[in-house]
């Protein structure tokens, strides 16, 4: 069972390990709202939602349980042999996939200082699998595990090195799982080890984030020591000149909590365009001409070009450059965009093949192999999951 839990959502999907059959696939939002949880799942090709009593996480993964035993889904409680979280930060301290006792339960708990919105959460939705689903293993995959590999010149910030000692303040970098399977699919697609290969993996999503990928490890990521870093995103503003918070704190008399949300919730495209956070939108807006949505599309895919190249020559090379998440995997006037000008790396779109979004969409021509790849959290931490529990 793989586990996506945020602050009023569970996301689940229960696969047939070591097959990748998924068996179904749902989501409960709304947790917390007096109005009952919205409970929506597809099963065989046919989705069906409605609202179910309950306010709490715990009420839902009850729920949950209830319901995979009426509709057959399992044959008996003991047929769920692991359950696989989501967790955000794992801190210097969860370098890999772990399986959570009482001390990485207490870990998890003591990193919500780093991830105040998600360790909590996804810590409530261990402990909810735990109570329904006693002596089955619960295992944390974290976001920032992959990262753990970051070279220290990498992941320090040019700041007092006391800040880094005192309150643990590097670069962490998110999206972790995303990119670590994107980059292993795409060397299966190029048909080389990935040991061999230097990729830079684009998760373009509502969150967005971009990894340098050396010898299979993450050598260096956009997303820092929270995901607010990197690339402009949906509603975050990505990298800014420090100065821009202090100055409007001073001019403002804003508080730290509402830099915060203006710089997490109210920026990026949305802040930019003045119309939304979706992508979708934004560009709807561009092709009727307003210019406020063009100028935000511009900035946002200048800044992946920026860091595809920035991180090209950190590398010393690329092999394969690979889109992933929402934008990436749909979008095929961002792609092109993001590699307009990048022949001199090697290079370059195949207009037809990147229109029809296929696996490779560079021309035979190119050096370096541009590629479409779905990521697929869930599975992944459905692999992990298995990874951990049967050592
Ligand atoms: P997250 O998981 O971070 O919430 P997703 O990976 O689901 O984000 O991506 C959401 C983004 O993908 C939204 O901005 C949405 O507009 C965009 N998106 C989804 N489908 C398409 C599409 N067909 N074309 C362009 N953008 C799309």
């Amino acid at each position: 069972m793989a586990i996506n839990s945020g602050s009023s959502s569970l996301k689940f999907q229960l696969f047939v390990m070591p097959e990748e059959e998924l068996i179904v696939k749902g989501l409960f939002e709304r947790i917390g709202s007096k109005e009952g949880i919205a409970f929506s799942y597809s099963l065989n090709n046919e989705k069906k939602a409605f609202t179910i009593e309950g306010t709490t996480h715990q009420e839902a993964v009850s729920f949950l349980i209830d319901f995979l035993m009426k509709e057959q889904l399992v044959a008996s409680l003991e047929e769920i042999t692991g359950v696989g979280h989501r967790v955000a930060h794992g801190g210097e301290y969860f370098k890999a996939s772990s399986l959570v006792e009482e001390k990485e339960s207490q870990m998890i708990h003591e990193l919500s200082k780093l991830a105040p919105l998600h360790n909590p959460v996804n810590l409530a939705g261990i402990e909810a699998f735990k109570a329904a689903l006693p002596g089955c293993p619960q295992v944390a995959i974290f976001d920032t595990a992959f990262h753990q590999t970051l070279p220290t010149s990498q992941y320090l910030y040019p700041i007092p090195m006391k800040y880094y000692r005192e309150d643990k303040i590097r670069k962490y970098g998110f999206h972790g799982t995303s990119h670590q399977f994107v980059a292993q699919v795409g060397a299966n697609i190029l048909d080389k080890p990935l040991e061999e290969l230097k990729l830079i993996t684009c998760h373009l999503g509502n969150g967005a984030s971009i990894c340098g990928i050396k010898e299979g490890k993450s050598h260096m990521t956009s997303m820092g020591f929270t995901p607010i870093a990197g690339l402009m995103m949906g509603t975050r503003c990505g990298d800014l000149d420090p100065s821009v918070v202090t100055y409007l704190q001073e001019e403002k008399g804003y508080t730290a909590e509402e830099m915060n949300t203006i710089l997490n919730n109210e920026s990026g495209l949305l802040g930019v365009s003045e119309l939304s956070n979706d992508f979708r939108d934004v560009i709807a807006a561009a092709d009727m001409g307003e210019e406020q949505a063009i100028i935000s599309l511009d900035m946002f895919t200048s800044k992946v070009k920026q860091t595809i190249g920035a991180y090209a020559a950190e590398l010393g090379g690329v092999d394969g450059i690979i889109f992933t998440a929402g934008i990436g995997e749909n979008s095929s006037w961002v792609r092109e965009k993001c590699c307009e000008g990048l022949s001199f790396l090697g290079a370059t779109i195949d207009v037809d093949s990147n229109n029809q979004s296929k696996e490779i969409i560079s021309t035979k021509e190119s050096t370096t192999a541009i590629l479409v790849v779905p990521t697929n959290e869930e599975l992944m931490i459905a692999k992990e999951t298995m990874a951990i529990i049967s050592k």
